[in-house]
């Protein structure tokens, strides 16, 4: 058997779908990139959301159009995807790593006010994996100490924290449709926010900073340019891929019913083997397992990279669940940073486990995941 990490959900649907801006000619951003948008805003309850070409400009943007620049510190968890970090630097602010609470992945919230100073302006909580970071404690945090929330959901459309979708709880959430999430639209992402000013903002910088007046564009017509205001970008998603996240959203609710199962599986036949931590979903939380990430353990009969070559070797594709940032060459050095600056983010680096899990992963796929896992470490 060859069994992949992840395969995307995309069906007979999506392929109509993208057909159609291409005959219409219509293939920038447009009718499909705003019923996407629509659909997302209803699902999520975020008044506000608007699609990028990333979950990574969607981050971007939000630092950018709430104003963090040089000489600005912002507030990441230390294992995560690179990209959370990468867009401090961005603009020129500087990360400032936080380690994690290994049960969860996520940011250890009571390690954070320890490391806010008086130049630190935001916070980016991560919701790794489908599960939510603490928010309650975290916004109450932000608040007091002034601080702008900027949600890594990558991860995590679906998520849901005490009955409210992620994403919606700080300034921006930004949400993520590369083929290895939730839904995909081959690349592309989207941020979420409640703040109108804040939305006319990310808004124009989306599109290289322009805003026409309706004075203006009343006045002059259509031929006129915008002015620019402000410094923008080009972070447009394009029709097709809008078509084909409409066409996703209608399978929302299967795609994350089926992963659901899947991990419960898991969760049923590994949960009392030897040195494997399955993962945890606190009390009032929902998990959508945009990757379903075992921690093995020293007592474990087989290391985790050990594990990951033998199932390799059998067919089965892993991956360590993700990296420890602060120990990535770029930040290591520029900082000067060590394992044990956040020595939890460095253990998950070193023993997390991402196993296959995607919506037409077939019972006898997993069947054999399990006994071959199980085989190797009962
Ligand atoms: C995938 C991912 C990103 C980047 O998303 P892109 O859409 O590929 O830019 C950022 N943060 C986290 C936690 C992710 O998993």
């Amino acid at each position: 058997m060859n069994i992949p990490i992840t395969r995307p959900y995309l069906g007979e649907e999506e392929r109509r779908a993208v057909a159609a801006p291409l005959e219409t000619g219509w293939v920038v951003q447009g009718p499909r990139v705003r019923e996407f948008e629509q659909a997302v805003s209803a699902m999520t309850g975020a008044p506000i959301a608007l699609a990028t070409t990333s979950c990574t400009t969607a981050l971007h943007l939000s630092l950018a159009a709430l104003g963090i620049g040089p000489g600005d510190e912002v507030i990441v968890p230390s294992f995560t995807f690179v990209a959370t970090a990468n867009v401090v630097e961005y603009q020129g602010a500087r990360p400032v790593f936080v380690d994690i609470d290994l049960a969860t992945f996520n940011l250890d919230v009571a390690q954070v006010e320890r490391r806010i100073t008086p130049r630190t302006r935001a916070v980016i909580p991560v919701h790794l994996f489908g599960l939510s970071a603490d928010m309650a404690p975290l916004m109450e945090l932000a608040r007091r100490h002034n601080l702008r929330v900027v949600e890594d959901a990558a991860c995590a459309l679906g998520t849901t924290y005490h009955g409210q979708h992620v994403g919606t709880f700080g300034d921006t959430g930004c949400l993520s449709f590369h083929a290895r999430k939730i839904i995909t639209t081959g690349e592309g992402g989207m941020v979420l926010a409640s703040d109108a000013d804040l939305g006319r903002r990310m808004e124009a910088m989306r599109s290289h900073g322009g805003v026409v007046s309706d004075l203006e564009r009343h006045q002059k017509g259509a031929f006129a340019l915008p002015d620019h205001p402000m410094l923008g970008y080009n972070y447009r998603m394009t029709d097709m891929q809008g078509a084909v996240g409409v066409e996703q959203m209608k399978k929302l609710d299967y795609i994350l019913a089926r992963r659901r199962d899947l991990a419960c599986r898991y969760d049923d036949a590994l949960g009392e083997v030897p040195g494997v931590a399955t993962p945890h979903v606190p009390q009032g939380y929902t998990h959508t397992y945009q990757s379903y990430v075992l921690l093995v353990t020293e007592d474990a009969q087989v290391p985790r990279d050990d594990l990951a070559v033998r199932l390799q070797a059998k067919g089965i594709s892993t991956r360590q669940g993700t990296h420890a940032v602060h120990l990535l060459g770029y930040y290591r050095q520029k900082y000067n940073l060590k394992p044990q600056d956040c020595p939890r983010a460095w253990q998950a680096h070193c023993q997390s486990l991402a196993l296959p899990l995607f919506p037409a992963m077939t019972d006898e796929e997993q069947a054999y995941v399990i006994d071959s896992l199980r085989g190797m470490l009962v």
